[in-house]
């Protein structure tokens, strides 16, 4: 019995071939879309339908086993490092997603200049930026090779956070039902912006 069919059964997650193969493709292929995954998946396992494998992401997301990040203008990405409110550096030229660690070390990392009488439990940071290869293209240079351990640590997959996973998820469908806030400030169009200022890991600008 493999570790991945030992924990659907503690979770009470019925095990199927393609779930334990999404899970399989997840961990390989962190930051992945959903698209990446089939694919990953297809390499496994032969034909599966792409709604199977969103049903697939939706039930390992939903359970606490892999996160969901959603930058803007980007499609869904899925990672199998959960329960340590970590971050990400996400390069505008290339797209590639590399983890960072919690500026703070516990959720919600940001203090709220003012809180509206909301209890805040999670501040989704994302650094936006220029990654060392595409700053060194853009100057000339050859792109450096980045090894596969800085691109995405080697980490165990946890299931810690479930609890509070499910809360922030209850506290975003309690903000969903909020009736619109008048005047509220409009997301602008441009591309986005810096969402945190914080300090930089080495080589990003
Ligand atoms: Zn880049
Ligand atoms: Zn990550």
């Amino acid at each position: 019995m493999s570790d991945f069919t030992a924990l659907f059964r503690e979770l009470g997650i019925p095990v199927t071939a393609q779930r334990l193969a999404v899970l399989r493709a997840v961990t390989a292929r962190p930051h992945s879309t959903a698209d990446v995954i089939a694919d990953e998946v297809r390499s496994e396992i032969g034909v599966i339908s792409k709604q199977a494998v969103y049903n697939a992401l939706g039930t390992l997301t939903e359970r606490g086993l892999i996160r969901r990040i959603q930058p803007a203008g980007s499609p869904a990405l899925y990672e199998d490092r959960v329960g340590d409110n970590h971050h990400h550096l996400i390069c505008r030229t290339c797209g590639m997603t590399v983890d960072v660690d919690c500026a703070v070390g516990k959720t919600p990392c940001l203090t709220a200049s003012h809180q509206a009488g909301f209890q805040i439990d999670e501040a989704e940071v994302i650094y936006w930026g220029t990654c060392p290869g595409c700053l060194a293209q853009k100057s000339g240079n050859d792109h450096p090779t980045i090894a596969k351990s800085n691109v995405h640590p080697t980490h165990p997959t946890t299931i810690t956070h479930e609890k509070s996973t499910i809360k922030q998820r209850q506290f975003k469908e309690e903000s969903r039902s909020c009736p619109p806030i008048p005047h509220a400030v409009s997301r602008p169009k441009k591309s986005p912006g810096p969402s945190h200022r914080g300090p930089q890991p080495l080589g990003w600008q």
